[in-house]
């Protein structure tokens, strides 16, 4: 990928297709978000994970600490932070003005919570690392993400993502197959929508797999049996991602997301492959819309064709 040094603010917004769409799915949407949240946080009570961040609000810092407590997970404040408005591919920096929320750390051993002190005051490229290692994140990803974060710089993994293990250097096209693991698609987190914390190292990651579905297992022991049918549903849809001028988009069936990106002087673009469609996804001419099948009828059933025959 051919990259400029400039880099955009940080911004990510969704245009909705239809309005019928985005009365349905935006409640789907936070609803998988909600119950998100909830499942990071019990993953460390269930043992999938030794430790998960959160950002929470000042004033449900006691309530929360003293919900978990009831685990045995302790939730230790880390810093001062924003809450956090939807995706964002930096840490915003602090303004006076907006409200602050606290970044904790759950988890089940205070050893741990006291290296989680020491690790957050590291400097970025340190921490970064050390963060991945803390959290329970596949080795595989961890390193990657570090590679292409602290080293090259990347401000958005998808191409690093969606290229790795391929010998795509000059292509500026990369498909992905339909049947890599929908675990391992990070294509909806931009939306919130994922089964794994974290942004795997490839489409075809098979230890974000084998995560992604103990975490779908326990979200669904935890009661959030349709947002996990929804979120393996989404994941599986076809999706086009991207890159112009420092701008991704994203589109989805439903919806397009436009976001910072790393500024390219090409256009770069991967398609995610699926074999289903929603029904009431858009269609048209461009990918993704074009794989939405349309029943057409065969000429000899239509109006025109059997008028035509009258005629004669
Ligand atoms: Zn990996």
């Amino acid at each position: 990928m051919k990259r400029l040094h400039t880099v955009l603010p940080d911004w990510t917004r969704v245009q909705w297709t239809s309005i019928e769409n985005k009365n349905k799915y935006e409640p789907i949407i936070a609803s998988i978000n909600k119950a998100w949240q909830h499942i990071e946080r019990m993953s460390v009570v269930h043992d999938i994970r030794t430790s998960a961040l959160g950002i929470i609000k000042i004033s449900e810092l006691s309530s929360i600490i003293d919900e978990y407590a009831k685990y045995g997970v302790i939730v230790a404040p880390l810093a001062k932070e924003y809450p956090s408005q939807g995706y964002t591919s930096s840490t915003v920096p602090p303004k006076q003005k907006d409200p602050i929320g606290v970044r904790v750390v759950f988890t089940k051993s205070e050893k741990l919570a006291d290296e989680w002190f020491r690790v957050w005051n590291l400097h970025a490229s340190a921490r970064d690392r050390e963060v991945g290692i803390l959290l329970g994140y596949p080795t595989c990803c961890t390193k990657h993400y570090a590679e292409y974060t602290n080293q090259q710089h990347f401000v958005d993994m998808t191409w690093p993502v969606s290229i790795n293990g391929l010998s795509v250097a000059d292509e500026t096209l990369v498909h992905i197959k339909a049947d890599t693991p929908v675990e391992s698609n990070m294509l909806w987190h931009w939306q919130g929508v994922r089964l794994v914390p974290h942004i795997p190292c490839s489409f075809d990651c098979q230890e974000s797999m084998e995560l992604g579905k103990k975490m779908a297992e326990l979200g669904r022991t935890l009661g959030y049996e349709t947002e996990m049918d929804w979120t393996y549903d989404l994941l599986s849809w076809p999706v086009e991602w991207s890159a112009l001028h420092g701008i991704a988009e994203i589109r989805t069936p439903i919806n397009k997301i436009s976001s910072r990106t790393d500024m390219t002087p090409h256009k770069y673009s991967v398609q995610k492959q699926s074999h289903t469609y929603p029904e009431d996804g858009m269609s048209g001419i461009a990918y993704p819309y074009n794989q939405k099948k349309t029943k057409v009828k065969p000429i000899t059933q239509t109006k025109s064709f059997l008028t035509s025959l009258e005629d004669t």
